[in-house]
C-alpha cells in the first residue's frame, strides 16, 4: 500500500459500538469491569485508552514498525528511552541537538550517572572510535535542527547492530513521509509529534515506534509507571493530522526547494543550510535515506550585525515569529535567543550555530506569498 493510503487509513476501525468512522474521544479516565479482573482490555486510562491505542497503532504503521507508544511530549517520548538505561550507561548522540533533547540529557540525566559524548555524527569513525563496553545507546537526529546536517542510519546500524547498542532516530525534522528510520536499521524511532505529525500547531505529543517485542514491553511499562501520557483530545487531533500527511509534506518539499534556491541567490544572503543542494556534504547520503528535503532550513545575512538580524525577525508578515515548526502556516525562529537557548554560548558557537541564524519552517502556503514577505522583511 502506498504511504498516502496507508496515512488516511492507519488506526482508523469504525467505532464498535455506533460505526463512528473516526475513533472518538474516549474521555475518560476509567473503565467499568464486569467482575474484578474481568474486562474488555481497558482498566485504568494512563495504561491504556482506545483513543490513544488507535493512535498508536497509526504510529507503526507510518513508520513501518509493529509497535507505537504515544507520550506527553516529543521529549517525554525521548526520557522514556533514556529510562531504560542504567548509571554508569554511555549515550553517543549528535552535537547539533534540539535544545529540549541537549537539555534533558545533560541536565537531568548526567546527574544520575549516565555519560553523554556529544559528536559529528555524520562522521562514522568518530562514532567507532567514541563507541566502547558501556556504550548503550547511539541517538542520532537526521536532519539536523537547526543545521540540516545529515548522518548515514545505515552506517550508523552496521556499527550499533553487532555489539547489542541500541539505535534511536529523532525523525522529528524528516517526518515518515521523508524517512523510516526502522526501515535502514534503527531499533526506535522517535517524533516530537507536535510538529508535522500533527501539523496544524495545536497540540503537543511525543511518539515511539519500535519492531522488537521486548523493546515494547520495556518501553510500555516505562509509558505507564511514569504516566507521561497525551489525553484523548490530542491523541484525536494527531490521528487527524496523519490522514493529510503526504499532502502537508508535498507543498512543505516544494516551497522549502523554491524558497532555499531564492535565498542562495539572494545578494543580501551569505550562506543557506538545505540538504537539498547537491554540494551539502550529506547530500548523497539525503538522496538514499530520504524521499525528499523537506520544509526546514536556516541561513545567515551577509550583514551579520545583531542588529540586522533581529530587525528581518521581526519584520516578517506572514513568517510568524515562533517556536515550534512543521505546521501549515510558515514560522521564522532565531535559534541562539529561542529554541537553543538552553545550549551554552560557547559550545553552541562551536557546533556552527551562530547568533545570526535564522531558521524557517517552511508552511504550506502559495509560495509566492512567502517569498514577497521574505523579500520585504530581507530588505527592510
Ligand atoms: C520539538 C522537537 C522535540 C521535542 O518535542 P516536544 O513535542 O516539543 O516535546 C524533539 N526533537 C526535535 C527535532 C524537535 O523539533
Amino acid at each position: 500500500m502506498q504511504n498516502g493510503t496507508q496515512y488516511v487509513h492507519a488506526g482508523a476501525h469504525p467505532d464498535p459500538s455506533t460505526g463512528a468512522i473516526m475513533t472518538p474521544v474516549y474521555q475518560t479516565s476509567t473503565f467499568v469491569q464486569e467482575a474484578p479482573g474481568v474486562h474488555k482490555g481497558y482498566e485504568y486510562a494512563r495504561s491504556q485508552n482506545p483513543t490513544r491505542t488507535a493512535l498508536e497503532e497509526a504510529f507503526a504503521r507510518i513508520e513501518n514498525g509493529r509497535y507505537g507508544l504515544a507520550f506527553s511530549s516529543g521529549v517525554a517520548a525521548t526520557d522514556a528511552v533514556l529510562k531504560l538505561l542504567s548509571p554508569g550507561d554511555e549515550v553517543i548522540c549528535s552535537k547539533d541537538l534540539y535544545g529540549g533533547t541537549y537539555r534533558l540529557f545533560s541536565k537531568l540525566y548526567e546527574k544520575f550517572g549516565i555519560h553523554f559524548h556529544y559528536i559529528d555524527t555524520s562522521d562514522l569513525e568518530q562514532i567507532q572510535t567514541t563507541i566502547n563496553n558501556q556504550t548503550r545507546l547511539v541517538w542520532l537526529e537526521t536532519p539536523t535542527n537547526p543545521l540540516l546536517n545529515i548522518t548515514d542510519i545505515e552506517g550508523v546500524a552496521s556499527l550499533t547492530r553487532s555489539r547489542s547498542i541500541l539505535l534511536a532516530v529523532d525523525n522529528t525534522f524528516a517526518s515518515p513521509y521523508l524517512q523510516n528510520p526502522l526501515d535502514l536499521g534503527a531499533d526506535i524511532v522517535m517524533h516530537s509529534a507536535t510538529k508535522y505529525l500533527g501539523g496544524h500547531s495545536d497540540v503537543i505529543q511525543g511518539c515511539l515506534v519500535v519492531n522488537d517485542a521486548g523493546l515494547r514491553e520495556q518501553l510500555y511499562f516505562i509509558q505507564k509507571s511514569s504516566g507521561a501520557v497525551p489525553g484523548p483530545m490530542d491523541c484525536f487531533l494527531v490521528l487527524r493530522g496523519i490522514k493529510t500527511l503526504h499532502l502537508r509534506m508535498q507543498r512543505h518539499c516544494e516551497n522549502g526547494a523554491q524558497i532555499a534556491h531564492w535565498l542562495r541567490r539572494h545578494p543580501k544572503v551569505a550562506k543557506v543550510y538545505w540538504c537539498g543542494f547537491e554540494d551539502h556534504p550529506g547530500y548523497a547520503i539525503a538522496q538514499k535515506q530520504m524521499r525528499g528535503f523537506g520544509g526546514m532550513l536556516s541561513f545567515e545575512l551577509m550583514d551579520q550585525r545583531p542588529e540586522t538580524t533581529r530587525k528581518l525577525l521581526s519584520s516578517t508578515k506572514l513568517f510568524a515569529l515562533a517556536e515550534s515548526l512543521g505546521g501549515v502556516e510558515s514560522l521564522i525562529n532565531h535559534p541562539a535567543s529561542m529554541t537553543h537557548a538552553s545550549i551554552p554560548r560557547e559550545e553552541r558557537i562551536r557546533n556552527g550555530l551562530s547568533d545570526s541564524l535564522i531558521r524557517l519552517s517552511v508552511g504550506i502556503e502559495d509560495v509566492q506569498d512567502l517569498i514577497e514577505d521574505l523579500e520585504q522583511a530581507i530588505g527592510s
